[in-house]
C-alpha cells in the first residue's frame, strides 16, 4: 500500500516537471538554415539562430548559463548597433538579458513571448564599470519604479537611461519597446518637442528594471507574424493615465492560457529535432 502511494507520488512528481520543461529546451543549438523568424513573438519558433557573440567591448551578456542568447541575425545586429551608439556616447555598459533559445520557442519560465528570435530584454541601468563573470551570473536588477507603481525612484533615475530607450525607439526596425506604467510616464515628462519615438514606447506589468525590446518581422521571414502598430501619438495621454486609475474588481495582470498550438512548421521542427 505504502509502496504504491510512493510510486502515485513519483509519477505525480514527474508529470510536474514535465510541465516545467519545454522540449524546445533540449535543443541547444540552432537550427541550420537561412533564417527565417516563424509565427508569433508567444507562439514560433527560429531556424538559422545566431548566437550574440559573448565578448564585446559595448554590452555583458548575462546569465550566460542559461543559453538565452540567440536570435535571429536582426537582432544581433540591432543589440551590436544600439550598444555601439551607446558606447561611442560614453554612456555605459550596455547590460543584455534574455533574447531566445537555440531554436526559439517557450521557456519554461519568465516570458510567453521570446519565441521567434526577435526580442531582447535590456536592462535599465548602465554601469561604467563592466561587471565581473560573478555578478554576470547572479544580477542584480534595480528596481526603478516606486513601491506604489505610479513613479519612478528619482535616484535612480538616470538621464542616461532617458537616452538608451530613446536610441533603442529611434531604431527601424523596432516596433515595440515594453516598459513600466510609472518609467513610460517619466519619459513623457522628460521628452521635448522629440516625441515620435515614445509611440513604440508601451507601457506594461513588471518591466520594471528592464526594456523588452521587439524587433519586425524580417522581410525574407514569410511566416513570421508582425503585430499591428501602436495607435498614432505619443501615448502619452488617457491611454497611460489608465494605467494608474483604480482598478475594477478582477482587473489586473492577464490571467496565464493554455498555449495555443505551435505553428505547423514549428511542430515539424520540434518532432524532427527530437525524435
Ligand atoms: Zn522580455
Amino acid at each position: 500500500m505504502m509502496k504504491k502511494t510512493l510510486l502515485m507520488l513519483a509519477a505525480l512528481l514527474a508529470s510536474a516537471s514535465a510541465l516545467a520543461a519545454t522540449p524546445w529546451q533540449r535543443i541547444t543549438h540552432p537550427i541550420p538554415g537561412s533564417p527565417q523568424a516563424i509565427g508569433a513573438f508567444a507562439n514560433g519558433c527560429i531556424v538559422g539562430a545566431e548566437a550574440l557573440p559573448l565578448n564585446a567591448p559595448s554590452y555583458q551578456v548575462m546569465r550566460q548559463d542559461q543559453r538565452r542568447y540567440f536570435g535571429h541575425p536582426d537582432l544581433i545586429l540591432f543589440i551590436q548597433r544600439l550598444t555601439t551608439q551607446v558606447h561611442n556616447l560614453g554612456l555605459g555598459q550596455v547590460l543584455i538579458g534574455d533574447m531566445g533559445m537555440a531554436a526559439g520557442g517557450r521557456f519554461s519560465s519568465g516570458h510567453a513571448s521570446h519565441q521567434s528570435g526577435l526580442d531582447v530584454d535590456v536592462w535599465l541601468q548602465l554601469p561604467k564599470k563592466r561587471w565581473t563573470p560573478q555578478m554576470l551570473l547572479k544580477p542584480q536588477p534595480l528596481d526603478l519604479v516606486r513601491a506604489d507603481g505610479k513613479r519612478v525612484v528619482a535616484r535612480h533615475w538616470q538621464p542616461e537611461i532617458d537616452s538608451l530607450i530613446k536610441l533603442a525607439a529611434k531604431d527601424e526596425q523596432v516596433t515595440r519597446i515594453f516598459v513600466s506604467p510609472a518609467i513610460k510616464k517619466q519619459l513623457c515628462a522628460d521628452a521635448g518637442s522629440d516625441r515620435d519615438w515614445l509611440r513604440k514606447v508601451r507601457p506594461w506589468f513588471g518591466h520594471r528594471a528592464h526594456m523588452h525590446v521587439r524587433l519586425r518581422c524580417p522581410p525574407e521571414s514569410l511566416a513570421c507574424q508582425d503585430q499591428a502598430p501602436p495607435p498614432p501619438g505619443d501615448g502619452c495621454g488617457t491611454e497611460l493615465e489608465s494605467w494608474f486609475a483604480p482598478k475594477k474588481p478582477g482587473a489586473g495582470a492577464p490571467v496565464k492560457r493554455e498555449p495555443p498550438p505551435l505553428p505547423p512548421s514549428c511542430q515539424a521542427l520540434l518532432d524532427k529535432h527530437l525524435l
